[in-house]
């Protein structure tokens, strides 16, 4: 059977499946070779060699996929240093979903990179029981002068991004907020970053929905939303934690499940389809949930005043507005942040757009291309005085180069933005 004929099967099997109501789920066997899925691929700008492009790896992929080709070292270093941001997905005229044929290929060899194994077991590991890993951690920081663990993994990725560990994590024992008088009940998807590295942001967040009349729900049990392990092959460990997820999260009978990481949500809403048969509708990222929000207090309140709220409060100055890769090719989010920044008077100035080489365990494997994925936005980002996105890992990536310049989290803009109509009621 020759390679059409296959893809002519696969095209009709993915109509009939669970998978042919996940956008662009086209199996990487129809791929033509036009190579439009190079031209935003940032391991590509940054290493012109074919087989570090979009194109490059889904020839290989394929190759694999036919036997034509095993397992070796290059294959491995192809297909892992793949950001997975979803930038080719959005650019293929076929519609080739090229970011789930990356994960299908690491599952199947994963196990042939031997030096990878000590990371995938400790990431494997802790990510399923997250709330222990934390506890450890803090208790090995805790003992620092008795047992230098400066050397040793966690601490070390800690040292080299700058990360100081909260002294506990956000969803640590109330899980409901209440308000007096309240207009619908929102759950929050924590995530990982901002439950055990960034919990402020997760404060703004429920300050912010309590503001607007939400009571707010922080169900006990959620856990890592898995797209780290399925990065890894781990696939069955991922869609473990889907299920586990779903469990909690899909008859909660709330309004939305409003999450601060694009990743979570583009995971728990789209990429749980695909690995349990079933995601988290209702999901949304801030700018989502709260553009129409804030843009209606905003004018209301502007009429009585004629102040801007972000100018006169948060003394951003001039601000670029960083667009996480899973929110803008994957949620399809990027005119919400920059409509609520504006309606809250913020000076936003234009720059290009592209990833900051964060991409979780791509920062792990691969340092170097990972920095100098990150310069082009330091150099792109040279004339704001703040940076301003809606992801927790990239706030991560940017604040380790970015020493005098703030980089916030939106909902640290909004929540301020509200506590200051609260004040002037
Ligand atoms: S997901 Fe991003 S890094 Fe990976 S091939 Fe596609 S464009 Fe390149
Ligand atoms: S854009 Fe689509 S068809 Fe063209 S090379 Fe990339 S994956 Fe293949």
């Amino acid at each position: 059977m020759n390679r059409e004929q296959k893809s002519e099967i696969k095209i009709q099997d993915n109509k009939k499946d669970s998978l042919s109501s996940v956008p662009r789920s086209l199996s990487s066997e129809a791929c033509v070779r036009c190579g439009s899925c190079k031209a935003l691929c940032p391991t590509y700008m940054h290493d012109v060699t074919e087989g570090m492009s979009a194109r490059g790896r889904v020839v290989l992929l394929n190759k694999f996929n036919d036997g034509d080709i095993e397992p070796s070292e290059a294959l491995d270093k192809r297909l892992y240093s793949c950001i997975l941001c979803g930038a080719c997905n959005s650019l293929c005229p076929l519609g080739i979903n090229i970011t789930d044929a990356i994960y299908g290929c690491r599952k199947k060899i994963a196990k042939y990179n031997k030096k990878r194994r000590l990371l995938t077991s400790l990431l494997g590991f802790g990510l399923k029981r997250t709330n222990a890993g934390f506890s450890l951690i803090k208790f090995l920081e805790g003992i620092n002068n008795l047992l230098p663990v400066q050397n040793i993994l966690p601490f070390k990725i800690f040292k080299d991004l700058d990360i100081v560990l909260p002294d506990s994590p956000l969803r640590d024992s109330v899980s409901i907020f209440r308000v007096s008088k309240p207009r619908g009940r929102i759950a929050v998807f924590a995530g990982c970053s901002v439950n055990f590295l960034y919990p402020e942001a997760g404060r703004s967040l429920i300050k912010s929905l309590t503001a607007l009349n939400y009571d707010v729900i922080l169900p006990q049990g959620e856990a890592c939303c898995g797209a780290p392990l399925l990065g890894l092959g781990l696939e069955r460990d991922a869609a473990q934690l889907a299920e586990k997820n779903l469990k909690i999260f899909k008859d909660l009978n709330v309004e939305a499940v409003v999450g601060l990481c694009p990743t979570c949500i583009h995971f728990i809403k789209n990429e749980y389809i695909r690995l349990v048969g079933s995601g988290i509708d209702n999901a949304m990222e801030v700018p989502q949930f709260f553009m129409d929000k804030i843009q209606q207090a905003e004018h209301k309140r502007q009429k009585i005043d004629n102040k801007n709220l972000a100018s006169d409060i948060c003394h951003l100055g001039s601000v670029i507005y960083h667009d996480p890769c899973h929110s803008i090719y994957n949620l399809n989010v990027s005119s919400e942040p920059r409509n609520i920044l504006k309606s809250l008077g913020t000076n936003i100035i234009d720059s290009d757009k592209g990833c900051c080489g964060f991409g979780g365990t791509f920062r792990l494997l691969y340092k170097e291309l990972s920095e100098s994925i990150l310069d082009d936005r330091i150099k792109a980002y040279k004339n704001a005085d703040t940076i301003v996105t809606s992801c927790p890992n990239c706030i991560i990536q940017l604040r380790s180069r970015l020493k005098n310049k703030p980089v916030k989290h939106i909902i640290e803009i909004i929540e301020k933005a509200l506590k200051e109509e609260e004040n002037e009621k």
